[in-house]
């Protein structure tokens, strides 16, 4: 699914068969290990990995917060009813919560909660409207209302709060009758989803090139939001749709190291372990001297500043990220960039927080993902270099396999031996390095011939007697 501003591809969600995303299942888990020291505890759902709650996630009527400890609240083998909050990702288990939201069209239902909450994205006017709709309800739990509410009658928000309430019904009951770890309720797919959290009025039009997808997706609407079920169109080009609208080169892109500002300069965007580092680069780009330079780079840096949002949407970049603008002398022009990330900043609906600027001149920020993005899911690991972007070099690798023959042939009686490695090695040691097995030979009075064998990894040596060998 992807969403499109003025033409261009904004964000991208993905999901793939038997990877789906488990944020907002429901499950009966089982307590595993209480960790005192950390104020969590990992529950088994049921997953590869044991998911990870937090003090603060427990549902504890009747305690209060700052008050609970963990080990007093949960006992290895408990059963609770929990919630993922964030995919597991990379080494780590998903995220966990004890309170739970059911998340419908117009409001979001939870169960142990209380109070009504309304987006802060609304106008005041219209806060106030849905608030003295929801306080009409027969309220059991809370109830937050929820941006895409703009609009929605009394008897809109009446059907979707009915309907998350038979859905937590439905749920508890198919809790008691089930053994933990069980999944109670998936959250929807995808499409589902993305239409249910993101579709508001601003969206002119939905796209579905599935007749099957579009049907359901239109007959939700219809359900839930008449006005908006008309803007959704099946689509009919000839072309792939997602190539049509250049999604998926969009999409591509994401693998990319570097991204192109309009003016010649460029972005280049590394992962480490710990956090995202964004390099700005003139490129080509630059001025001669003075006030010239400073123009050119203030210009780039503002390019940059768009880009680099643009980027951490597209590819959903989470945790620290580091922004290394060019220098800029100039207070005013600094001020001018900073102004101008914050500005794109204000358009992402995910959180991200922005620390002051180092003084080094790095910007730092924090975004919170709750998925793998694009490129997560679309790319494995590099097996070569084991994604460090480093390979021996052929010298490196001709030294070793020497080191590794000279072992062998020492554990091999017969004067005639036979060496097996990696059809890259074999000709390394053929060609420029057959001087390095010559030495060998001298050194032990064998004759030594070498053979490519493509079962072999680079970093492999077989070594046998010839004897052996022909046997
Ligand atoms: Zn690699």
């Amino acid at each position: 699914v992807a969403l499109l501003e003025d033409g261009r591809t904004a964000e991208v969600y993905i999901e793939r068969r038997g990877k789906r995303s488990v944020v907002g299942h429901v499950w009966k888990g089982r307590v595993g290990n209480v960790l005192a020291g950390m104020e969590a505890a990992f529950i088994d759902v049921g997953l590869e990995k044991s998911g990870f709650l937090h003090v603060d996630e427990v549902v504890a009527m009747g305690v209060p917060k700052h008050r609970r400890q963990i080990a007093e609240l949960l006992k290895k083998g408990d059963q609770v009813l929990v919630q993922a909050t964030k995919d597991p990702m990379g080494t780590k288990g998903c995220r966990l919560t004890m309170q739970l939201s059911l998340a419908g069209r117009f409001v979001v239902y939870v169960p142990y909660g209380d109070g009504v909450g309304v987006s802060r994205k609304l106008l005041d006017d219209e806060r106030r409207r849905l608030r003295k709709i929801c306080g009409a309800l027969p309220l059991e739990g809370g109830l937050i209302v929820r941006t895409a509410a703009a609009g929605a009658s009394a008897q809109d928000i009446a059907r979707d709060y009915a309907a998350l309430r038979r859905l937590w019904a439905a749920l508890q009951g198919r809790s008691e009758q089930v053994q933990s770890p069980a999944l109670l309720y998936s959250e929807a797919d995808v499409s589902l989803k993305v239409i249910r959290d993101l579709l508001n009025p601003n969206v002119e039009e939905v796209l579905v090139d599935d007749p099957a997808q579009h049907e359901r997706i239109h007959n939700f609407l219809k359900r839930t939001s008449p006005d908006m079920a008309r803007r959704v169109r099946l689509y009919e080009g000839d072309q792939p749709m997602l190539t049509a609208l250049g999604v998926e080169k969009a999409i591509r892109s994401t693998l990319d190291r570097r991204a192109p500002l309009p003016s010649g300069g460029y972005l280049i965007i590394d992962d480490t372990e710990a956090m995202t580092v964004i390099d700005v680069n003139s490129g080509r780009n630059v001025g001669r001297g003075g006030s010239r330079l400073e123009d050119t780079v203030t210009k780039t840096n503002l390019e940059a500043a768009v880009e680099v949002v643009r980027q951490l949407r597209l590819r959903d970049i989470g945790g620290i990220v580091i922004i290394d603008f060019i220098d800029m002398s100039d207070e005013k022009n600094r001020r001018a960039v900073s102004d101008a990330l914050d500005a794109e900043l204000a358009k992402d609906r995910t959180r991200t927080f922005v620390a002051e600027i180092s003084p080094l001149g790095l910007v730092q920020m924090t975004r919170q993902n709750i998925s793998d993005g694009p490129r997560e899911v679309m790319s494995e690991r590099c097996p070569e270099c084991e994604a460090t972007g480093f390979v021996p070099s052929d010298e490196t690798l001709a030294i070793e396999a020497a080191r590794g023959i000279a072992r062998g042939v020492a554990e091999v009686e017969d004067e005639r031996v036979q060496v097996r490695v990696s059809p890259r090695v074999a000709s390394l040691l053929n060609d420029d390095g057959r001087a390095r097995v010559q030495t060998i030979e001298e050194q032990t009075g064998r004759s030594i011939v070498v053979e490519p064998d493509r079962g072999l990894h680079d970093d492999e040596v077989r070594v046998r007697s010839s004897a052996a060998a022909v046997a």
